[in-house]
């Protein structure tokens, strides 16, 4: 008898690591992918956008490789509705598809903030394909490009505007840039390097109006002066993909509510990635982790769990790690837990920055700023993910750290972090690479 048949929403890292994974563990039940966009990872767009890589490379499974794998598809299709009862989702043209178990992995949308004008077509998002194409079509090598918004997307794409566009300017309606992933210091450090490599940055300023002005934009500002751009970037937020679960009966908050299975609130309906709030490995609370390396683990516990076995996600941890204009960033964990114990330390030489957070013996949260290249910031990336991620007693630690906060191999090396992490394949099993 074969297997149960998998319906799988969406084709994003979260969708084909759960097809992935179900073959892997052998499972042979019916696969059906559903999704609006054909497979690919948002996350290398900004290469695309540099022109280090070109569009099949941005392709995570080609035809052929899902027909290897046996997957029925209907790409360029939405879910519309969904009907728990008799467990089939419904088709935006009218077609039902039912399924043994269900696996939502439909990710998130960018937002755009209402500002008059901001519908205009030299005002990209950058978040799919389709808007790295725009992007990449309409750039020139004299454009003055505005970036609004100045949060971690931002930063992803700083590389491919710097390459591509004569000016950059970063507009951010908070008092700093990065005001989620990194500190007021770590900020203060950051917009520095950014204005000595030519960038203008405007922060605590808020747009009001964007209109055309000759070939590009005008954007007018709640002071009331303006600036003139050629095209504009709207990296101002994104929202999990649920409106059309309205009525379903799954449970949602800012995402579908999972259990330590990836489960919804109904038995056969499971979500992962973007659009699944699971447990924060740091904190205990249900959160939103709209990262990589969340919708890939996400992917392989739903589907391993959708394979019969019986496997517990630990959960996973926040984190962004970014370099831009030749500056590491990288923050971790309870970043900004107000609560907690704080060591941070600048080494203004070279131009790094430290700051490790600690509940008890425990490394909660973590940032780090060091120019790119340098290898204490390659190695030491590596090793606070691990710190953070594993958990360690760091109590004996800690005053060694306060002392030379540059020092983590010690630490790292001391309490034995790496053999604690290398049993964890999240399934048992070593993740193939996408
Ligand atoms: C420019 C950029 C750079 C990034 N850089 C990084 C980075 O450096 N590090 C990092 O950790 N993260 C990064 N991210 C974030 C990362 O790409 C996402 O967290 C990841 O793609 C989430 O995977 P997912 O499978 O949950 O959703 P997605 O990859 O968004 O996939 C969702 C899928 O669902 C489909 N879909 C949506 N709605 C429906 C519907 N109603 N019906 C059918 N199909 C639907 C979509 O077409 C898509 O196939 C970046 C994102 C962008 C845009």
């Amino acid at each position: 008898m074969a297997g149960k048949r998998h319906v799988i929403l969406g084709s994003g890292t979260a969708g084909l690591n759960a097809i992935r994974t179900l073959r892997q563990l052998g499972d042979d039940g019916p696969i059906v992918l559903v999704s609006a966009e054909a497979p690919y990872s948002r996350m290398v767009l900004p290469y695309y956008l540099a022109r280090r890589i070109t569009e099949p490379h941005v392709t995570t499974a080609t035809g052929r490789q899902l027909d290897e794998w046996g997957v029925e598809r209907q790409i360029g299709r939405r879910a519309e509705g969904l009907d728990t009862q008799a467990a089939k989702l419904r088709l935006d043209n009218g077609e039902d598809v039912a399924y043994d178990d269900l696996l939502i992995a439909t990710g998130s949308s960018a937002l755009r903030p209402p500002i008059p004008g901001a519908e205009h077509a030299r005002c990209f998002n950058f978040w799919t394909l389709d808007d790295a194409k725009g992007v990449s079509k309409t750039i020139s090598p004299d454009a003055h490009v505005v970036m609004v918004g100045a949060g971690f997307i931002s930063f992803t794409i700083l590389n491919g505007i710097l390459e591509r566009a004569g000016r950059l300017t970063i507009v951010e309606v908070a008092p700093r840039i990065l005001p989620r992933m990194i500190d007021d210091a770590g900020a203060a450090l950051v917009t520095d390097w950014l204005i000595e490599r030519g960038v203008t940055i405007r922060a605590g300023a808020e747009i009001t109006r964007i209109a055309e002005q000759g070939q590009g934009l005008r954007l007018t500002f709640a002071e009331g002066d303006s600036i003139d751009a050629d095209l504009v970037l709207m990296a101002t937020g994104i929202r999990p993909n649920l409106g059309w679960l309205d009525g379903s009966g799954i449970e949602t908050n800012q995402g579908i509510l999972v259990d330590e299975y990836l489960r919804s609130n109904v038995d056969n309906v499971y979500a992962a990635g973007d659009v699944a709030e699971g447990r924060n490995r740091v904190t205990g609370a249900r959160e939103v982790h709209a990262i990589e390396p969340t919708a890939m683990e996400h992917g392989r516990i739903a589907a391993a769990n959708m394979a019969g076995k019986k496997i517990a996600y630990p959960g996973s941890l926040l984190m962004n790690i970014v370099s831009a204009a030749g500056l590491d960033m990288a923050s971790f964990g309870s970043w900004d837990d107000d609560g907690a114990e704080v060591i941070a330390a600048q080494a203004p030489a070279r131009r790094a920055y430290r700051k490790y957070l600690f509940r008890g013996g425990r490394m909660v949260g973590a940032i780090l700023i060091e120019s790119a290249g340098e290898t204490w910031s390659g190695n030491d990336v590596g090793m606070l993910k691990g710190l953070v991620q594993s958990g360690v007693d760091l109590s004996a630690w800690k005053s060694h750290l306060a002392e030379r906060p540059f020092e983590i191999k010690k630490p790292y090396l001391a309490t034995g972090t790496t053999a604690r992490l290398l049993p964890e394949t999240i399934i048992g099993q070593p993740s193939p690479a996408m």
